[in-house]
């Protein structure tokens, strides 16, 4: 026999959860930690304290690394240097959090889609993001590029190629003076929330064109 049962308390939880969709315009890569104020205080404490990031638990697929010749090298942080930590969730001024991941670069290196998708930003982003791109994919969920320096962007609306060149390594937006070049990498999900981004290990290639395509460059 099949019992029925009711989850009025999971009803109301899903009803709280926020969406954020994803912003034609991109907004500096920092958001606050919203669960900060809200969260109960912990009577029970047979768990060790775990930092609340606002979506760390929420992992991503591995993608290719969209800058060739970085091997990868995340931002350390050197405050000395005026710049924070170049990983996924590092923490901020104000209670913000880093919402993606920092690939240290030269400037002038390729940026790379990591996968094939609609371009839905292309142009001079809201706060610090400077130059961006960002990408929709086919699942919904978009890749962010920041600080990028403005050439060999494609135009909003055109179609990439996994793979395909959509910039270059760049300081604009609110890259602190004294900090190393990088491009700014951000994953969000199909809901618009930052994911933290993990490298397979390659580097962003695009497949052969196949025979009597147009070079969109
Ligand atoms: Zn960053």
């Amino acid at each position: 026999m099949i019992r029925k049962i009711a989850y009025p308390a999971l009803g109301a939880f899903l009803l709280l959860g926020t969406t954020t969709p994803v912003a034609a315009t991109p907004a500096l890569q920092h958001t606050r930690a919203a669960t900060r104020s809200t969260t109960p205080p912990r009577t029970t404490p047979s768990r060790p304290a775990r930092r609340t990031g606002p979506t760390r638990s929420t992992r991503s697929q591995p993608v290719c690394n969209p800058v060739r010749g970085s091997r990868g090298t995340l931002n350390r942080r050197a405050p000395s240097r005026g710049q924070g930590g170049g990983t996924f969730g590092a923490p901020r001024t104000g209670g913000r959090t880093h919402n993606g991941i920092d690939i240290r670069s030269r400037p002038g290196t390729g940026v790379h889609s990591v996968r094939p998708g609609r371009v839905i930003f292309s142009g001079r982003g809201r706060g610090g993001t400077g130059n961006a791109v960002v990408v929709r994919h086919r699942n919904g969920s978009s890749s962010h590029y920041y600080h990028l320096q403005g050439s060999h962007q494609p135009r909003t609306g055109t179609t990439v190629r996994g793979g395909q060149r959509i910039g270059t390594v760049g300081r604009t937006g609110n890259v602190p003076r004294r900090a190393d070049t990088h491009l700014h990498f951000e994953l969000r999900n199909s809901r618009g929330r930052p994911v933290e981004p993990r490298l397979n290990g390659r580097e962003c290639a695009a497949p052969p064109r196949p025979r009597g395509a147009t070079t969109a460059r």
